[in-house]
């Protein structure tokens, strides 16, 4: 049969490589949705690891995000991930969602770029404020992503709940479609901006962006410290000519303990050697540089990857 006899040709393969050579490093590197940016930049990534680092197999997975990367990461399905600053710290300290089940394997490789909470909102459905949010239908994320976390919190920091909207778990690709088709008020969404996800349903819809304005901003950071004041630039997308006042957190590139230092170490270099790559794939990526890689960091660093900080002078 033809299946026995490749697993014969990969065994003898395997059994004929040179002492001291090794089977290809497979990493895997967790996104998210297609329509965010973890995507795109975890496509250029695994470009570089594939160019760059010598034995590497990398390859990018489409997930629902932070929560889930987390979950890939600690059953051992993905070797990097993308994860905002604010989940990665719930996990590693067992709190918030991850209440009573710490995740302990999770390093820091870099911080990245900043993720900006857009809460995007037909035109017609009249929401001024996260307030007028009641009794609306609202996307609040994907199930597993740090959006959905960040919508709870605003919500809740506005005085409400999930019982006190509609609420839909959707990707962002889902939630554009579903406010084109008037099937939802308005949506969550935590990315680097432009977002393709409210590129797209901007140029299709009359849409604003509700802001989190700074008292809001306050309240949410006594309660969540990695919340930062933000503002999405007016112009940003087609018909929002006005700046927005709103918070963000931090995208993070994260690994597990057990990767070998010396793999994380290349891994890292190559990222940093291969800048532009990143700044082609997603505007955000020109965000990303050797300097501000450490700030917001919310996990211990991967012994690899401060060797390559130490090594490259910072
Ligand atoms: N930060 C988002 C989340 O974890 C995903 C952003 C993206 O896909 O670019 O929910």
């Amino acid at each position: 049969m033809a299946g026995t006899r490749l697993a014969f040709v990969a065994a003898a393969l395997v059994a004929a490589l040179p002492v001291g050579a090794s089977a290809a490093e497979f990493v895997t590197i967790a996104a998210g949705g297609t329509a965010g940016v973890y995507y795109p930049l975890g496509g250029a990534l695994a470009e570089i690891f594939n160019q760059h680092v010598p034995g590497v197999n990398a390859s990018v997975q489409a997930t629902g995000a932070s929560v889930a990367n987390v979950n890939l990461l600690a059953q051992g399905q993905a070797e990097l991930a993308f994860i905002q600053n604010d989940i990665a710290y719930y996990a590693a300290n067992g709190t918030e969602m991850f209440q009573g089940r710490k995740v302990a394997t999770l390093k820091g490789v870099a911080t990245l770029y900043p993720e900006v909470i857009q809460i995007v909102a037909l035109k017609q459905a009249n929401i001024r404020s996260v307030a007028d949010l009641k009794g609306k239908r609202v996307a609040v994320g994907d199930i597993g992503s740090g959006t959905e976390a960040n919508a709870r919190q605003i919500l809740e920091a506005a005085g409400l709940t999930y019982k006190d909207v509609s609420v839909s778990y959707l990707s962002f690709a889902e939630a554009a479609s579903n406010l084109r088709d008037g099937h939802v008020d308005a949506a969550f969404v935590t990315a680097g901006i432009p977002t393709a996800a409210i590129q797209d349903i901007a140029v299709q819809k009359e849409v604003t962006i509700v802001a989190v304005p700074s008292d809001l901003a306050r309240k949410l950071r006594q309660r969540y410290p990695f919340y930062t004041a933000v503002t999405v630039p007016g112009g940003t997308y087609r018909g929002i000519d006005q700046d927005v006042a709103t918070v963000a957190v931090k995208a993070m590139l994260v690994t597990r303990a057990d990767l070998p230092d010396d793999l994380v170490f290349r891994l890292t270099r190559a990222l940093f050697d291969n800048l532009p790559r990143l700044g082609q794939a997603h505007v955000r990526g020109k965000d990303v540089s050797l300097e501000g890689a450490r700030d917001g960091m919310s996990l211990d660093l991967h012994p690899g990857a401060a060797r390559f900080y130490q090594q490259a002078g910072g």
